[in-house]
């Protein structure tokens, strides 16, 4: 903390973008305070450590050529940006507690409920309505990969028993290998992901709610003539069907109501994200999607001058730990300057 109990940077969201934030921001002993998350199930689940903690074995984030759990790596970055002094704001009061040699992880953290833009310093409020002050905010709340909501389908996703938002993430396990996959949805990320599955799986059908896709014309096509890739028209999932593995979604043909079972060893949602912006209002500028708009795609800075963002929060296009990663290194480097120049050190 600086001066008059005012923040120098508080830190909001604790996936790769938020913890790298904090390591960078720590270690240019800038105190960061972090806002890591409550976690939810409902609607979807969101875990403090964001998608890759619904993430079984990440086998592309450099640096583990072994692979590495989701949850296991973000456990990583966690302890990484405590080592160098990040707080984090608990149930408990802030962890960790340097009080207390035992401080662990018995408790939750706070989620932050909105933010107070329009003033210098900034107002941070987070659970109970409890006040904090920051000179500088970086905004890194990802977002969240919409699941259909089906009480199966998030059992399985939990259980790492086939079912994932991502196919960048997964579809390259040895437990997809030779099966035949499904994808949900009709965009440009289903075809990337339905074609990205081809190379490992037997085949793939796409399921899709409508008799058309909503992909660009060269993805639908990519899709449509690939021998590989089977389009079921006019289907919806309603249930998906397996004990500890997925062995099958129960179908709903939108048009006629008619409800089929098709086998498959694998299920990828690719049904959009929700970036986690919703908590703003409109103080910053955000795309038609809600995602933020960065000033220049080049760096961190947002429409209001101290306020920062990085990774899936800003992008719809790689959502990717490592990309996220690297942005909210950027974050902090441009918070750091910036405080500079603000004589905030
Ligand atoms: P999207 O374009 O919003 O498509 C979502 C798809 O999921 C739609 O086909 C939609 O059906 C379907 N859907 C949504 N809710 C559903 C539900 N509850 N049940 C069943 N189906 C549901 O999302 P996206 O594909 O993730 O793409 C997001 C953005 O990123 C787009 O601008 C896209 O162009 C871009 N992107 C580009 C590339 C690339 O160029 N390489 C790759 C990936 C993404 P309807 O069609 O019926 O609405």
């Amino acid at each position: 903390m600086s001066d008059n109990n005012v923040e120098k940077l508080v830190i909001i969201g604790s996936g790769p973008a938020g913890w790298t934030a904090a390591i960078y921001a720590a270690r240019a002993n800038l105190d960061p305070l972090v806002f890591a998350g409550r976690p939810k199930t409902v609607p979807s689940t969101v875990l403090p450590g964001g998608q890759l903690m619904m993430t079984t074995e990440v086998e592309n984030y450099p640096g583990f050529p072994e692979g590495v759990t989701g949850p296991r790596l973000m456990a990583h970055f966690e302890q990484q940006a405590v080592r160098f002094g990040t707080r984090i704001v608990t149930d408990n009061g802030l962890h960790p507690d340097v009080s207390n040699p035992d401080d662990g992880h018995s408790y939750s953290f706070h989620d932050c409920q909105r933010v107070d833009l329009s003033q210098r310093p900034f107002v941070v409020v987070g659970e109970d309505d409890a006040q904090y002050l920051a000179h500088a905010v970086i905004i890194a709340t990802g977002a969240t990969a919409n699941w259909l909501g089906l009480e199966n389908e998030q059992r399985l996703a939990r259980l790492g028993g086939g079912v994932s938002a991502c196919a960048v993430c997964d579809g390259a396990l040895p437990i997809f290998r030779d099966q035949v996959l499904a994808v949900v949805g009709g965009g440009d990320s289903a075809v990337e992901e339905a074609t990205y599955l081809t190379k490992f799986a037997a085949k793939v059908c796409m399921i899709h709610r409508r008799d058309q896709l909503r992909a660009s014309k060269i993805m639908a096509e990519r899709a449509l003539s690939n021998p590989k890739i089977e389009v079921l028209w006019n289907k919806i999932p309603i249930d998906v069907l397996g004990d500890q593995r997925i062995t099958g979604v129960r179908l709903k043909d939108t048009k006629t109501a008619e409800v089929s079972d098709l086998s498959v060893g694998g299920l990828f949602l690719a049904i959009g994200h929700t970036p986690a912006t919703a908590f703003l209002g409109d103080q910053l500028a955000l795309d038609a999607k809600g995602y933020i708009k960065l000033k220049d795609p080049y760096r961190s800075t947002t429409s209001v001058e101290g306020v920062f963002a990085a990774g899936d929060v800003v992008d719809s296009v790689y959502r990717q730990a490592i990309t996220a990663a690297g942005m909210g290194c950027k974050a902090a480097l441009d918070a750091e300057r910036w405080l500079a120049e603000q004589g905030v050190h």
